[in-house]
């Protein structure tokens, strides 16, 4: 891959980087609600300048951009420390999977509200008894004339709080292989047989939840990609959620790692050998998953989705990101304690990292059956 910028690239990088000097929204507030709001209003601000869902096709609300396009917003949101969008699993994932798998009725429904952040989505995948294995999954749908009755449980379902819709996967035929009994539904979050369950983090905060779905009823109409596909089609969410996972990390790294370079000069410790090794380590796995991610891109211009390289760059950035924020917790010595450090605080979050999208040992399987094309072991 050529990565050199074309002169159109250069010219919206040059003028994102300008709208985000302007634009930028400072610091996110203290507290859940407050940095739920700052994020709804940033996301707002992206969406009415057109950077909301920047590679979906215009007639569904997006800018029709390319690729290294969304990379370029990617890369210059992080540079500039800009903050997440509050319907992060809309327009990474939900969107998406709409675009590809939904109906023409479906696109024009749901695509748009989910750029303005008007409906925020969830991702009921994971469940107590689920996680690695998703295909084992047991909430149960059970179709009912034009209706489907949902019942089962779900697990750390991030912002189920805020959201409108759940993307949910359920076994709709008990009796099929468990790959081919599932299918993949939009589940309206607004009705009584849905209870949501705050879970609180090591961090304090309580980004995720649990799912009580007692008798949920769901149209037949809000199935996407047709009842028993639901496997192919939660495939290409995950795909979709590990490159989004991947592609902006290379860039946060990057700056994450400046920052470890300046503390480690302010408390004394830049010339100490130790330090220096591991930090010349760290910045040379970045750099492997600059071009990774980059690498990844390649192979979703080519076939149009994204595929199993994603899962490279997600690994490596989670390795890289919690190799980083220990060392920051390290040189900071007993200050590193301090819970209300902000150091401190991304050492804790980063522990999450090598879950969340696909369990560090997961990711490891599928880039040696389906990258490298080693046996499988089961
Ligand atoms: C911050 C955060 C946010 C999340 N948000 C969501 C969300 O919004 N929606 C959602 O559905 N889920 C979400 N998850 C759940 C996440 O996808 C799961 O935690 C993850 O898939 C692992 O599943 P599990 O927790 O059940 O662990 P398990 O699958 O039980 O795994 C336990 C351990 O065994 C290892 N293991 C399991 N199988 C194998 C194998 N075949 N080979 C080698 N090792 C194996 C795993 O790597 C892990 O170390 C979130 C998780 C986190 C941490």
């Amino acid at each position: 891959m050529d990565l050199t910028l074309s002169p159109n690239e250069q010219a919206f990088a040059d003028e994102l980087r300008g709208w985000l000097a302007d634009n930028h929204p400072g610091e996110e507030p203290a507290g859940d609600e407050a940095a739920w709001q700052f994020r709804l209003d940033w996301q707002r601000r992206l969406h009415e300048r057109g950077y909301a869902g920047l590679s979906w096709p215009e007639e569904y609300g997006g800018r029709g951009a390319t690729l290294i396009e969304q990379a370029i917003f990617g890369e210059e949101m992080a540079r500039a420390r800009a903050p997440m969008a509050a319907n992060v699993l809309g327009l990474v994932m939900g969107g998406p999977v709409v675009i590809a798998h939904g109906s023409e009725e479906q696109k024009r429904r749901y695509l748009e509200p989910i750029l303005s952040g008007e409906e925020i989505w969830c991702q009921g995948f994971s469940e107590p008894e689920s996680g690695s294995d998703l295909a084992s999954l047991k909430t149960r749908a059970v179709k009912d004339g034009d209706e489907w009755v949902v019942t089962g449980q779900k697990v750390w379902t991030t912002f189920a709080h805020h959201a409108k819709w759940c993307m949910l996967v359920a076994r709709t035929d008990p009796d099929a292989p468990k790959h081919q009994g599932l299918t993949y539904f939009l589940m309206d979050m607004d009705q009584e047989a849905v209870q949501v369950r705050p879970l609180r983090q090591i961090t304090g905060e309580a980004e995720f939840n649990e799912l009580f779905i007692e008798e949920a009823r769901i149209p037949d109409a809000n199935v996407v990609g047709g009842v028993g596909n639901g496997w192919a089609v939660a495939i290409t969410t995950l795909m979709h959620e590990r490159a989004g996972l991947g592609a902006a990390s290379a860039a946060s790294v990057r700056i994450a790692l400046g920052q470890l370079v300046e503390l480690a000069r302010e408390r004394g410790v830049a010339d100490d050998p130790t330090v220096r090794q591991r930090i010349a380590a760290l910045l040379i796995e970045s750099e492997a998953l600059r071009l990774n991610a980059w690498r990844g891109l390649t192979q979703i211009m080519k076939t149009g989705v994204p595929g199993p390289e994603g899962s490279l760059p997600k690994l490596q950035w989670s390795a890289v990101n919690q190799g980083l924020t220990e060392l920051a917790v390290a040189i900071q010595g007993e200050d590193g304690l301090a819970r209300d450090s902000d150091w401190t605080y991304r050492f804790l979050r980063a522990r999450a990292n090598s879950i969340e999208g696909g369990t560090t040992e997961i990711l490891k399987n599928i880039i040696a059956e389906r990258v490298l094309g080693l046996p499988r072991l089961r």
